[in-house]
């Protein structure tokens, strides 16, 4: 079958940096060999939409469109997709892509691939540096975003993004999957491994936190600590099993780690920031007992200057990791995650509200608000 060339649709197309995500006309010039189409039915959105979208991240270049939760049915798939179990008709989650030819790619290890930032923020395919989409006036529109911008209604995808869903009437919920749950997650499940006899901090409850608090609920680690400057978030956290909660705005200054303290008796053995806030990720080493593990998962702003006592390397036997994409591969943890959740240990549909496109504005403002824990749109 010919793959479909010069086709119409549309997308929420962010203009230059800064401007609003503005559902606009394009066309997508060619779904190539090694590329398939995807028929987005959900996209969830994120933190990283909105850096995205200030354009302070460097490689990303104007107009372009993001988005990078996707869930959808394949409509068209390319002759030399690897995967030859990818049919039309597949229901589809979306998640990062990679380079496939570094050497991290190579030992099949997808969230160190040195190319991270240029093959997924960069939105370009990296192979000759195009994007398949356009505006009616010939503009070229970066549509690459993870290999699959989702913000579009129908969208050419990098076979590497592509995780196969058997369960369609969960797409809207599975849709974050492929980013921010899978971030939390992952940093606890392939990276910390926390046990049973484990104390966890998680500074900041948004998706990415309540995801890793699942997951360390999961585990039954022995004391599981969410901090947060929202009431609702905690309560949210609570629910989901943490064993304490910190309003850190309660605590005054270096409260937080004599809190932590008091709860934990001589400190965590992990503390994970998932704000990306600079003070935060310099409080996690205070919060720590010897040996124990700082990770960073939220991306700091670039050029951001972290400070930290180097006794607490030398004296204290601290370590301090940081996981991208949860340290996962998103074939084989995805899959993984959706048994999770038919189990009944990751009730992320309860995190997820639905908007129609038409609402889009209102789900970010929402995000934005905190009012909700992962805005999911709805391509209806
Ligand atoms: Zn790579
Ligand atoms: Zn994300």
């Amino acid at each position: 079958m010919a793959l479909p060339t010069n086709m119409a649709t549309e997308a929420l197309v962010v203009g230059k940096p800064g401007d609003k995500f503005e559902m606009r006309p394009i066309i997508l010039d060619e779904v190539r060999p090694d590329e398939v189409l995807v028929d987005m039915k959900y996209s969830g959105i994120c933190h990283t939409d909105i850096l995205l979208q200030t354009g302070i991240l460097p490689g990303v270049e104007f107009p372009a469109i993001f988005g990078h939760e996707g869930a959808g049915i394949i409509r068209a798939v390319g002759s030399n997709v690897k995967d030859k179990s990818l049919k039309v008709g597949d229901h589809v989650l979306l998640s990062f892509n990679v380079c496939g030819k570094c050497k991290q790619c190579v030992a099949d290890n997808p969230s160190c691939c040195h190319n991270h930032s240029p093959v997924n923020t960069g939105s370009v395919r990296l192979s000759d540096g195009s994007t398949p989409a356009r505006l009616p006036d010939g503009t070229s529109v970066r549509s690459q975003c993870f290999g699959h911008s989702s913000f579009s209604r129908m969208s050419v995808v990098a076979e590497r993004s592509v995780v196969k869903c058997p369960y369609p009437e969960s797409l809207a919920y599975f849709a974050p999957l492929g980013c921010g749950f899978q971030t939390g997650a992952g940093t606890v499940l392939n990276a910390l491994k926390p046990d049973k006899t484990n104390t966890v901090v998680i500074f900041g409850v948004g998706s990415v936190g309540i995801a890793a608090l699942m997951a360390a609920a999961y585990l039954q680690v022995k004391q599981l600590i969410a901090v947060d400057v929202v009431d609702s978030k905690l309560a949210t956290a609570k629910e989901f099993g943490a064993t304490h909660v910190v309003n850190s705005r309660d605590c005054g200054a270096d409260g937080v780690q004599a809190r932590i303290r008091e709860i934990t008796g001589e400190g965590a053995d992990f503390a994970i920031d998932c704000t990306g806030l600079i003070p935060v990720i310099e409080l996690l080493f205070g919060c720590l007992a010897p040996c124990g593990t700082a990770t960073t998962v939220g991306v700091p702003p670039p050029n951001a200057v972290v400070r930290i006592e180097p006794q607490t390397f030398l004296l204290e036997n601290k370590r301090y990791i940081g996981v991208l994409e949860g340290g996962s591969h998103p074939q084989k943890f995805i899959p993984h995650l959706m048994e999770l959740h038919r189990q009944g240990h990751f009730p992320v549909d309860k995190l997820c509200k639905v908007y129609s496109v038409k609402d889009f504005e209102t789900a970010l403002s929402d995000l934005r608000q905190g009012k909700v824990v992962k805005p999911v749109i709805h391509w209806d």
